[in-house]
């Protein structure tokens, strides 16, 4: 038998990012994954000519003391090419009133604010004082949730002065922050912060956590921004692969984990993993695991069983919502002249759309032609359990649907695609493994958000979480950052403490 020091399970950013930094502290590593590549919801497809982001499509935390720039530089592996997002998204309210340009540049977002919702600096100007406060406690590596006098500690040191005041915050939402400002009733401020606020964090401006909704909404703006990849979403992946490669990390695709045993015998962990025509054993000190916890139900049933405690807990985690993504391509001249690549616009049917379009020359689309991704949410139970005929009839109608959405907010004219197609929660559980194809992890309000969340560290040893589901939520850079947080305790677990980017 042949035992790894650690496994990692899934090589989406969270999985390749503890791997890779486990791997250069000098770490025996093996990462498995289900599918032929990696990337998970931050991977891309190849289709006809183009190439498609699966889901995410902009990226935080590039920038010089961002996470993955920190992460990087520690990796000793160049950041992919990128261009900084200014705007990083144009919103349309569909109030008949000028669409709101969310600018990277922070005197043209603060004059498009006074101009887009007169009277709202203070808010902003409270988001700001709370996004600093978050942006040195997160430099500082904390550990949240504490489960230990570790973890505790860890804390402990990473506060500021600054959190105290705004840790009386921890149970607020953003629409208390509204409240506290007198613009609790300020309707178009509302509905542009409930579009954006859903977006990353899964929750509207009533529910988001006050401490997290202050950082997301002001990502866009110097000295932080978000970050449009060259050639397509693969090249962080591909980077993150080249330091596995460099550090001897074995990284072993198409390998999917079905069973997690402890090997009382061996005392060590037992991954039970199949390709298409093999199954394999392998046995481990540590285990990360990245893929949802809910998938933990089936995965680790036997640990499960011996601790109701935890499978209660996550069998009670609040379920996340499933993505409908329409990727498409047409010739730029067909489209009408954009200022942005990215837009948010209100739909009666949809609630909003998400709108993602290539740069001419960018590398996903052919000379002239660009790539259009949109995205909605979407309740994962509406299309399971359908019978195939009803089910290939639905897709069709929501492709249809948002074809059309598409081609009255940008002038397409329907006989213009140049290709079209939908992904529904069935094909993101089939791309990422995701339990019915739950995407984003764990809703960040006052209950998840902080102190109350769900830990990486689990009550079995040598077993941890980290991802999407684990603070400080979605997002590459927040996956990145869980994947810090883990590649720490497990380093503490063996008393070595003194490890911090
Ligand atoms: C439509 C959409 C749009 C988004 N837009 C953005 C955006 O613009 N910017 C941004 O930063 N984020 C965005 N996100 C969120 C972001 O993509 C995710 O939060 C992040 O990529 C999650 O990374 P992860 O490693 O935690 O999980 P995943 O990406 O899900 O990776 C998990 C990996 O584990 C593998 N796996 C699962 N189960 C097993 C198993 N049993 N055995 C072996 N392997 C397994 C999967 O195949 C997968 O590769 C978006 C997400 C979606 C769905």
């Amino acid at each position: 038998m042949q035992k790894n020091e650690v496994l990692v399970v899934g090589a989406g950013i969270a999985g390749l990012t503890s791997a890779a930094i486990l791997s250069k502290l000098g770490f025996s590593v093996t990462l498995l994954e289900s599918h032929y590549q990696s990337g998970g919801c931050a991977g891309t497809f190849r289709r006809k000519n183009y190439i498609f982001d699966v889901g995410a499509t902009q990226v935080a935390g590039l920038e010089k003391g961002g996470i993955h720039s920190k992460i990087f530089e520690f990796l000793e592996i160049k950041i992919p090419e990128a261009t900084i997002l200014d705007p990083s998204c144009i919103v349309d309210l569909k109030d008949g009133s000028k669409p709101i340009s969310i600018w990277h540049k922070k005197k043209e977002w603060l004059a498009e604010r006074e101009m887009q919702f007169p009277g709202s600096n203070k808010f902003w100007q409270l988001c700001s004082f709370i996004h600093e406060s978050n942006w040195k406690f997160a430099n500082n590596n904390p550990v949240l949730p504490i489960n230990n006098f570790w973890d505790f500690s860890q804390l402990f040191r990473a506060l500021v002065p600054s959190n105290i005041i705004t840790g009386i915050l921890i149970k607020s939402t953003v629409f208390d922050l509204l409240r506290i400002c007198g613009l609790s009733t300020n309707e178009r401020l509302i509905k542009f912060l409930n579009l954006q606020l859903k977006l990353y964090s899964q929750e509207d401006v009533y529910n988001t956590a006050a401490l997290y909704g202050s950082t997301v909404l002001q990502m866009s703006q110097q000295p932080h921004g978000l970050w449009h990849l060259e050639k397509s979403m693969q090249s962080l992946s591909e980077a993150l692969e080249d330091s596995l490669q460099k550090t001897g990390a074995k990284i072993l695709f198409g390998q999917k984990v079905n069973s997690i045993i402890f090997d009382d015998p061996n005392n060590c962990w037992k991954v039970l993993a199949k390709s298409k025509k093999r199954s394999f054993e392998y046995y481990s000190n540590d285990l990360i695991f990245t893929a949802p916890p809910q998938s933990l139900l089936t995965h680790l049933e036997e640990s499960l069983h011996k601790n109701i405690i935890y499978k209660n807990k996550i069998k009670s985690l609040p379920e996340p919502s499933g993505a409908l993504v329409f990727y498409s391509a047409i010739k730029k001249e067909h489209i009408k002249e954009i200022s942005s690549h990215h837009y948010q616009f209100v739909s009666d049917e949809f609630g909003s759309l998400f709108v993602s379009i290539s740069r001419e020359g960018d590398g996903r689309a052919p000379k002239g032609e660009v790539t259009l991704i949109a995205s909605i949410f979407t309740n994962t139970k509406d299309w399971f359990n359908l019978d195939k005929n009803k089910y290939v009839e639905r897709k069709k109608d929501f492709l249809e649907k948002i074809s059309l959405e598409i081609e009255r907010q940008f002038n397409i004219a329907s006989e213009n695609w140049l290709h079209r197609e939908l992904a529904t929660p069935l094909g993101f559980e089939r791309w990422t493994n995701r339990p019915k194809g739950i995407v984003g992890g764990l809703g960040q309000n006052p209950e998840i958000f902080g102190l109350s969340g769900l830990s990486s560290r689990t009550p079995f040893k040598g077993l941890w979480l980290c991802g999407d589901s684990i603070y400080p939520g979605e997002g590459t850079a927040g996956v990145s950052q869980s994947a810090l947080m883990v590649s720490r305790q497990i380093l503490a677990s063996k008393g070595i403490y003194d490890f911090h980017l």
